[in-house]
């Protein structure tokens, strides 16, 4: 271990995967610094973050917020310089002094920080999948093109890199598929015919895990795993077909590997995002991560449910979409989560109901026509054009 501490900058401190990764930080104070954090709406609790942390720099990305932000910390005689507005998420994320950056922004306005940590070469610790959805192989690229180490956060994609040997250049030989596994989501079971029907507290009241607001609805949908699909296909760089769903409601097993010879390896722990958190910011070593030991004794039965089992199909139609997405164009995935966070907003705002989630998608899908994008402008574009169609579908739908 180096001598002096790793700094790491924390994008969306403030959220439910940066609030988990200020506890792990907190029990490595000899490990990990704290250089920088942010966050959008929660300014009492990016406040008190700066003030038990003691970051170089927050940024703000609401201007409003940054100004309240800024005169609070000045009057508790705080050092912590305060930034404001999305260029200066690239400013921490790339900044020279940065070893790590925990990526744990919602959504595509993370896209551009994880791009500026990756060029610059850091330790990039991804738990905002939709940006690598959208990048994609440009995001890819990035990485590669700046030497930087991209370690995933999302616990299947954490459980998929702890399960494979170390050798990546094996993989594609050794590695018959992957095997993600989804709990199903508060609506598992649920009649299909009765989903337009459900709310955004019921959408949001996941069994097993306790997460933001849009991951928690992706989650009721599964169009969380279908982006985490089209995540799988770019960080491991496995075809599609390799890439398996299966429904494991207890939320142990986080994902398997099953290898040419038809062994599987899997990584088991209790649904505890720090468990993760601590995998990345600690591999190839591991630390304590504050998570509780699995107890066998007490442990119910494991279950799994093929998708193809029961009503899964009728019940989560947009999981499709990742393989139709990824055998598609390039840039369709970043169309595909464009639309649905879109219309993900709208049903939150309940303007849409949770059925139009998937119908706005598919809509989107089938009516934007585009080139390839060859660059990152030309993908942030379409990104913009994307969300605009889906905006007047939710629009048109609105009930
Ligand atoms: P959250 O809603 O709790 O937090 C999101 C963070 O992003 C907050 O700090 C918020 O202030 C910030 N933010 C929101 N909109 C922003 C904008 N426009 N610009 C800049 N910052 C903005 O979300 P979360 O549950 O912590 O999830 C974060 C990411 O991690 C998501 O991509 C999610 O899919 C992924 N993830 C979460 C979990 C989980 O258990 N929560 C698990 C796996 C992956
Ligand atoms: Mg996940």
């Amino acid at each position: 271990m180096d001598q002096r501490p790793q700094n790491i900058t924390v994008l969306g401190s403030t959220g439910s995967i940066g609030v988990n990764t200020l506890d792990v930080l907190a029990r490595h104070p000899q490990r990990f610094s704290v250089f920088a954090l942010s966050g959008h709406s929660r300014i009492d609790l990016l406040f008190a973050q700066c003030l038990a942390h003691r970051p170089r720099f927050v940024v703000a990305t609401d201007a409003q917020a940054g100004a309240a932000l800024e005169s609070r910390l000045a009057a508790q005689g705080s050092t912590t310089r305060v930034l404001q507005g999305h260029a200066a998420l690239d400013e921490v994320a790339a900044h020279e002094e940065v070893d790590m950056v925990m990526a744990a922004i919602v959504g595509a306005a993370g896209l551009s920080s994880c791009i500026a940590a990756a060029r610059a070469g850091k330790r990039l610790l991804l738990a905002n999948k939709e940006a690598l959805v959208v990048g994609g192989s440009l995001f890819m690229e990035a990485v590669d093109g700046g030497g930087a180490t991209l370690l995933p956060i999302d616990s299947e994609h954490s459980a998929i890199f702890q399960s494979l040997p170390a050798d990546r250049v094996s993989w594609p030989s050794v590695v018959e598929k992957i095997i993600l596994t989804a709990s199903g989501g508060p609506f598992r079971t649920r009649d299909p015919a009765t989903l337009r029907d459900v709310t955004p507290e019921q959408a949001c009241a996941h069994p097993n895990w306790s997460m933001g607001r849009k991951i928690s609805v992706d989650s009721a949908t599964m169009m969380n795993k279908a982006l985490e699909v089209i995540e799988a296909k770019f960080l491991f760089g496995l075809e599609p077909a390799r890439i398996e769903v299966i429904i494991h409601p207890q939320s142990v097993v986080h994902s398997m590997v099953q290898f040419v010879d038809r062994a599987v390896v899997a990584q088991l722990g209790v649904p505890d995002m720090r468990g993760p958190i601590a995998y990345g910011l600690s591999w190839p070593a591991r630390i304590e991560s504050g998570t509780a030991a699995l107890d066998f004794a007490t442990m119910s039965a494991l279950s799994f449910e093929t998708f193809d089992a029961g009503a899964h199909r009728a019940r989560f139609p947009g999981l499709q979409l990742a393989w139709d997405a990824l055998a598609a164009l390039r840039g369709t995935t970043a169309v595909l989560n464009a639309a649905n966070e879109i219309a993900v907003a709208a049903f939150l705002e309940e303007q849409i109901r949770f059925d139009q989630i998937h119908a706005v998608n598919q809509a989107t899908l089938e009516a934007l026509h585009f080139g390839a994008p060859a660059s990152l402008p030309e993908l942030l574009d379409l990104d913009l054009r994307a969300r605009a169609h889906a905006q007047q579908l939710a629009k048109g739908l609105a009930r």
